[in-house]
């Protein structure tokens, strides 16, 4: 038996017969290679990990007060990072395998919302005091519904999840773009609609861009000393070093428009915002529960073991999340 599968058991209600399997699963997993008397932490409800206990008091802890909510990751009984990984691994192979419809189901997750109602915050009828989808949003929601019917009548991919699961070949097996132009060209003739597809990679990359997460372009000045950003866009040089914001330009120099619009820069800094990822992040079914884990699930019982127990995450809660 896999620990997920012991884990759920140990979800059964108490004291079912699943739920003694689980505890004696768990049980089984915490002595791997350890003596029959050994104590260990008792991950009960009342001992929180804090006792060492035998395993016959630690069993009758879990039959009769239950296993600490929360605690699903075993770290007190040997489930570390290393061991997690290493199972990992061992999956693999198969998990490869699926591959192919994780993509699309991590493409549909995003769609699922577009055939039916408009995404968010429609619950509370016309009255609802919060805002739907920003325009950003709203122009991800509009590109999958344009993107997202079938190739040609009958087949189980749209020209979107199919142009990513292409992307992904092309970048896992490191394709040229020449190769993928070549093959698009190809596809063109062989397929039902073929001609529904880009024909080159660039404009390919159009489609999936939208859906991926574009970066800005910051022009640095080349010493480091400031951003050319904000009230200093616009600026030729750096204002602290004098050195040029352009190649093959005199250090203090102002360009005119028509000479800007031709310079190339010295350096530039590549910036990932993080607000549309974390947005893209909560239209994932399963991400946006382990995101929203650290509220929903974690046991709030003033004892502290995760980050989210600590006083600075309170405070951050405290300063964003009431703020409405
Ligand atoms: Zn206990
Ligand atoms: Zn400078």
């Amino acid at each position: 038996m896999d620990l997920e599968a012991i884990k759920r058991l140990l979800r059964s209600p108490r004291p079912s017969d699943e739920y003694l399997a689980g505890v004696k699963g768990f049980l089984d997993f915490a002595y791997m290679g350890k003596k029959a008397d050994t104590k260990i932490h008792c991950p009960c409800v009342k001992c929180v990990n804090r006792f060492l206990l035998k395993r016959d008091d630690v069993y009758g802890h879990l039959v009769c007060d239950g296993m600490l909510l929360g605690y699903t990751v075993w770290g007190c009984h040997g489930e570390t990072a290393a061991y997690i990984s290493a199972n990992k691994r061992k999956r693999s192979k198969g998990e490869r395998k699926n591959l192919n419809s994780n993509m699309h189901q991590l493409v549909h997750d995003a769609f699922g919302n577009v055939d039916n109602e408009p995404p968010v915050n429609d619950r509370d009828g016309p009255n609802r005091l919060e805002p739907g989808p920003d325009s950003e949003t709203q122009a991800f929601f509009d590109l999958l519904g344009g993107e997202d019917v079938p190739l040609w009548k009958g087949c189980e991919l749209s020209k979107l999840s199919f142009l990513v699961l292409l992307f992904n070949i092309k970048s896992t097996n490191k394709w040229s773009n020449k190769s993928l132009n070549d093959l698009l060209a190809v596809l063109q003739q062989a397929i039902p609609n073929g001609k529904k597809l880009p024909r080159t990679f660039a404009e390919a990359k159009k489609i999936i861009g939208k859906l991926g997460l574009s970066y800005e372009r910051i022009h640095v000045c080349e010493q480091d000393c400031q951003l050319f950003w904000k009230e200093k866009e616009s600026d030729d040089f750096c204002s602290i070093c004098g050195k040029s914001r352009w190649k093959n330009t005199p250090d203090k120099t102002t360009l005119t428009k028509k000479e800007r619009r031709k310079a190339s820069p010295k350096k530039v800094l590549r910036y990932f915002p993080i607000k549309p990822r974390l947005k893209r992040l909560f239209m994932h079914k399963e991400t946006a529960a382990a995101l929203r884990w650290h509220d929903e699930e974690r046991t709030k019982d003033g004892a502290l073991r995760h980050p989210a127990d600590s006083e600075a995450w309170k405070h951050i809660d405290s300063k964003q999340l009431r703020q409405k």
